[in-house]
């Protein structure tokens, strides 16, 4: 969670350094932060903020900016990803280097994902899928179908972690 006195400018989702500036702009009053302001000071009036603080949902969604991955919370890499990986290109022919030019990585990351040491992010994984034509990517299921692999995070977990979101 952010700190809930942090105020970001409603043009850039930013987050406002100092005060910044509330004006009516093309019809509605806005917070921006000053560089914003700068750039649109001519076409804006000074105004008066209505209450203390809007409640955030209300900053336009277009400036905030998004989370990484958002399906990551219903989606996971399977288990033996290296595995499927590793038959699929040499099913192809296709050498690690080869691979590694098409997802645009270094060898050395095409090597470490066929090994299991590095997991590829989901748009890895997507890319990966197409290239070779493997399922790398499946629903995470929620209802109860964990319950053999208690001990064991889900990549949407780990990521929630990561980012302390919810
Ligand atoms: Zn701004």
């Amino acid at each position: 969670m952010e700190t809930s006195d942090r105020e970001y400018c409603e043009l850039c989702g930013e987050p406002i350094r100092g005060k910044g500036t509330t004006v009516l702009y093309e019809g509605s009053i806005i917070t921006v932060c000053d560089s914003c302001y700068s750039k649109i000071r001519k076409y804006s009036k000074p105004a008066q903020k209505q209450e203390v603080r809007k409640p955030k949902q209300f900053v336009s969604n277009a400036f905030v900016s998004k989370p990484k991955y958002n399906l990551s919370e219903d989606i996971e890499i399977v288990d033996d990803y290296y595995k499927l990986i590793k038959q699929a290109r040499e099913r192809m022919k296709m050498t690690q280097f080869q691979l590694a030019q098409k997802l645009k990585v270094s060898e050395n990351i095409v090597k470490r994902f066929e090994l299991g040491k590095l997991k590829p992010t989901i748009d890895q994984a997507k890319s990966i899928e197409k290239i070779l034509g493997v399922k790398l990517i499946v629903p995470v299921e929620n209802n109860g179908a964990e319950g053999d692999r208690e001990d064991e995070l889900t990549l949407g977990d780990i990521v929630r972690i990561r980012e302390g979101r919810k």
